[in-house]
């Protein structure tokens, strides 16, 4: 590989110095020229040659050097990125060169990599997504078609197929919704509106819209302490977001956890924040799982939870809110130990006159 390493003021002064001793040799060899004449003739051949040699390499190939370099410095202007413009006539410039197209190249194959990472997320989210949308409009076109199928003293048949193609079409619903949802909040566009709220309400206001469910599963739901204070346990959050993180994550205890069981949430006070656990006694999730359940559509049992009627975004959506709040989701839990999903919200500052 060609490797050129000098700077024009090197090459010069090696091409002025080879030109001017053999010259002077040549002149001092020569009968006719006394020493010091020869010398004199051999400086300013150096001198001269010195000159011509650097003039024209800078003039020449360097001019071109530069506009290249030029032309790189305006692409990485137009990715605002940092500059620097002490390139002319600066020594070794194209080493320097080479190890900006080095640079430049490597960060732009880190981009591709990540648009292809970003393209595969894309491509896997859609197969994901259609996957799932099948499932009710299946269940939904099959439960019709049944009912258009049934005779005209059928009306048991009807009503049965109806009811369930109606169930179908709630999931379908519901599932659509969540789908914008997560995609504005993975957009970035939801903002969350903040505001001072008495959590515990909030968790109570939950139990009563969950107690059927709970009640068919005879699943007892408790909130601890079991004395709050007066006052409520405020905190300052979007208030309808962290409804929907908690009815996912009471919603998830109800569904997961054990027939006969308990689903407990607890609210710890600290001077700065709340921490609001959920927590029930089912089967736990294992180890290899606990990292992925925040997934998009990541599910242990898959053919449990589709049965259960739950998106599969739930936890998905639920840590977007949660993060979007300055805090994390966290999951504790072993096989066969019950499960606690927890998370922090903040106090607020000021304390409120009401
Ligand atoms: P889904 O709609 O399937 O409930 P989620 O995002 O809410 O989707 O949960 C993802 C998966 O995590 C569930 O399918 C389930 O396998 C697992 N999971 C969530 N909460 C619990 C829990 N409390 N106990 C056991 N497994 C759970």
């Amino acid at each position: 590989m060609f490797r050129f390493n000098l700077s024009s003021r090197a090459i010069a002064i090696i091409i002025a110095l080879l030109v001017g001793v053999v010259l002077t040799a040549y002149a001092w060899a020569a009968p006719t020229l006394p020493f010091q004449q020869a010398v004199l003739a051999g400086g300013v051949t150096i001198a001269g040659c010195f000159l011509l040699v650097y003039l024209a390499f800078e003039a020449l190939m360097f001019r071109e050097i530069n506009n290249i370099y030029a032309g790189l410095e305006h692409i990485k202007r137009k990715e605002f990125r940092r500059l620097s413009n002490k390139f002319l006539f600066r020594p070794e410039p194209l080493k320097r060169m080479r190890e900006e197209i080095i640079d430049m190249a490597t960060r732009k194959q880190r981009e591709i990599d990540e648009l292809r990472r970003l393209q595969q997320l894309r491509s896997d989210f859609l197969a994901d997504v259609s996957h799932e949308l099948k499932t009710p409009i299946f269940a939904a076109q099959g439960f019709v078609h049944t009912v258009l199928d049934a005779g005209e003293d059928e009306a048991f048949i009807r009503e049965k197929f109806l009811l369930k193609a109606a169930t179908a079409l709630d999931a379908l619903d519901a599932l659509v919704q969540d789908l914008v949802t997560i995609s504005q909040l993975e957009k970035g566009v939801v903002r969350m509106r903040r505001q001072v709220f008495d959590l515990a309400l909030l968790v109570r206001e939950i139990f009563e819209q969950l107690e059927l469910k709970a009640a068919k599963r005879h699943v007892t739901l408790a909130l601890l302490p079991a004395v709050l204070p007066a006052s409520g346990v405020r905190v300052l959050a979007d208030r309808n977001r962290i409804r929907q993180v908690l009815i996912n994550l009471i919603d998830n205890a109800l569904k997961y956890g054990r027939e006969h069981g308990h689903v407990t949430v607890t609210l710890q006070e600290t001077s700065k924040s709340v921490r609001v656990a959920v927590y029930d006694d089912g089967e736990g999730i294992p180890e290899e799982h606990q990292h992925r359940i925040f997934e998009r559509f990541y599910r242990i049992d898959k053919s449990r939870s589709r049965e259960s009627g739950g998106s599969g975004l739930g936890l998905a959506i639920s840590k977007h809110i949660v993060e979007a709040h300055k805090s994390t989701i966290r999951v504790r839990s072993a096989a066969g130990q019950g499960t606690t999903l927890d998370f922090k919200l903040p106090k607020p500052r000021l304390p409120l006159s009401d």
